[in-house]
Order: C-alpha cells, then structure tokens, then sequence
C-alpha cells in the first residue's frame, strides 16, 4: 500500500470513527431504563421496551466497531494495514474502502 493510499484510509477510518462516536452518544437517550409508569404516545410498555432492547443492541454494534476501527487504525501505523491477518495477502482496496476495518481478505473471511 502506497504512502498515498495509507492517507487516504486513515482519514477515511478517522471520518467513521467520528460518525460511530456521535452516533454512540447520540443512542445515549434510547438506552436509558424505561420507567414503569412510561408511556410515549400510544407506544406501550412493551413496544417501549423492545425499542430499547435495539437500540442497545445497535449501541453495541457500534462499540465493537469503534474498537475494530481503532485497531484498524493502529495497524496503519505499524504499517501492517490492508494485509490479511490470516494468509498475509493484499486486502483489496473496494473491500477496504466498504469495510474499513476488514483484517481478513474475502477468501480468508469465507
Ligand atoms: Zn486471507
């Protein structure tokens, strides 16, 4: 990988990493604990709390992602981004570009 291309990912995986922050503190408020006397419009309790089941759930999604994305991040320093964890081969550039945090190549990932 070009010196060219390692800038190119790293203010790409720096741009996700700003998004997935703001979207992890914005879900702040979809986590909190229903109280038991809550009702949002004609959502029931139930409803109230099957949406925050989600959102915690895309909360964590997010979080493993936010770490992928800084590991990914510290292998571009180390200079060891774009290459397959499991057989060394080049990650190709398009599955980077759409999974920034891809450690393994398609193959590998199989
Ligand atoms: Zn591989």
């Amino acid at each position: 990988m070009t010196r060219e291309q390692q800038e190119t990912f790293r203010s790409l995986i720096e741009k996700r990493i700003e998004e997935t922050t703001a979207e992890i503190s914005d879900s702040q408020e979809d986590v909190k604990p229903i109280s038991p006397d809550v009702s949002i419009g004609r959502l029931s309790r139930m409803d109230s709390m099957q949406m925050q089941q989600m959102a915690l759930e895309a909360r964590r999604r997010q979080q493993l992602l936010l770490v992928r994305l800084q590991e990914a991040l510290k292998r571009l320093d180390q200079g060891k981004y774009g290459s397959c964890l499991q057989c060394g081969q080049d990650i190709p550039e398009e599955r980077l570009q759409y999974q920034p945090d891809a450690v393994l190549c398609m193959d590998c990932a199989r």
